[in-house]
């Protein structure tokens, strides 16, 4: 190492490219800021994207607020599409000008664990996903695996790209889980961006009721224009209520918990009608008072859903291969990367659904 810096001051100096990055500069809340860094390089068996858009997600504001597991120093951001620019050494299934998606959640794993050998990467013990665990989206340039990349179907957008990750995480608990059927009654609680893409993916398969607090008034508004069926303010509609009258008294079919917060997810059991189905998507972070029995008194069958495996990938991009969905309709801000905190900002006050970011030299 010594050696190495030795050599480096002695010869005359090469200079090495930089970009900006949005980066957790140290342990602890905040600590976070743009900064130069230089750009990766793509070694063997590895594709360098230059970034298009990245999405802030409710992970980043995590990890800015030290909720959520990180190692600084490291660029934040894992919602993402762009540009190839450059293939390493072996790469064949792609090539500079590709559009493409990343799986952002195996940027490090084992391969062979029980849970890696079925593309359950969420669970290899090892496993570091970009923008906590390495370095992530919110800058020029990522260098990622083959492996982790997906050419995006011709006529999705790039912006749309960038809403692949966490449609992922819809497609799961929709499309693997729950055991959604034609007809269903479901309650959605939480009209977050992963809410609204179920709402999405449900379309008109079911008749949707989308619940949110008073600080959700945008998100609702946006859950009404995808199509949900009926919209409840929990601060000023009882939600229990609600369904009744919308169930005539059946209670709902399935629950969706997207808000990951203890007056939800006792909203969704005391909704679901005997033998209703129950998806956690929500992260509540504590440890919560819910009127438990009812799982055994209606008989519930209740699925937790973490992220998604490669096989929701290939789904994922069936669905968006037919280009029948418009993810974009979730993004109600783009803003250059240099002001990263004005949407970090419209994010955590929920005037935001989805902001994305695009690079600028700052
Ligand atoms: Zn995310
Ligand atoms: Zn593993």
């Amino acid at each position: 190492m010594g050696t190495e810096a030795a050599t480096l001051a002695a010869e005359p100096s090469v200079p090495v490219a930089t970009m900006a990055a949005v980066v957790k500069t140290a342990p602890g809340a905040g600590n976070v800021t743009v900064m130069r860094v230089p750009e990766p390089q793509c070694g063997p068996g590895q594709v360098k994207i230059e970034v298009a858009f990245s999405g802030i997600c409710g992970t980043d504001l995590h990890v800015y607020h030290d909720r959520f597991r990180n190692y600084p120093p490291v660029i934040l951001g894992h919602e993402f599409s762009g540009v190839v620019t450059e293939v390493g050494a072996g790469v064949h299934s792609l090539r500079p000008g590709d559009r493409v998606t990343v799986l952002p959640a195996s940027a490090v794993i084992c391969g062979s664990c029980e849970y890696c050998r079925q593309g359950y990467y969420m669970f290899c013990p090892v496993r570091r996903g970009m923008g906590h665990g390495v370095n992530g989206s919110f800058t020029r340039f990522a260098v990622v695996r083959e492996d982790q990349v997906y050419r995006l179907p011709p006529g999705l957008s790039l912006e749309e790209g960038a809403l692949a990750e966490p449609f992922a995480s819809a497609v799961q608990a929709v499309e693997e889980l729950g055991e959604f059927r034609f007809g269903d009654t479901v309650l959605i609680s939480g009209p977050g961006a992963i809410g609204l893409l179920c709402l999405l993916l449900l379309g008109h398969r079911t008749r949707t009721i989308v619940a949110g607090t008073a600080s959700d008034q945008v998100r609702l508004e946006l859950a009404g224009k995808l199509g949900a069926d009926v919209l409840v303010d929990v601060s000023r509609e009882d939600l229990l209520a609600v369904v009744d009258r919308e169930t005539g008294g059946r209670g709902v079919d399935v629950a969706l918990e997207c808000a990951g917060a203890a007056a939800s997810v006792s909203n969704c059991l005391g909704a679901l009608g005997k033998l209703g189905r129950y998806v956690q998507l929500g992260i509540v972070g504590a440890e919560i008072t819910v009127p438990f029995d009812l799982l055994l008194y209606k008989q519930i069958r209740l699925w937790g859903s973490v992220g998604y495996s490669a096989r929701t990938w290939v789904r994922v991009m069936q669905i968006l291969g037919q280009n029948r969905l418009d993810l974009s309709r979730l993004v109600t801000h783009k803003l250059p990367l240099s002001r990263w905190r004005e949407g970090f900002d419209l994010c955590e006050s929920k005037q935001a659904v989805k902001v994305l970011l695009y690079y600028d030299e700052t």
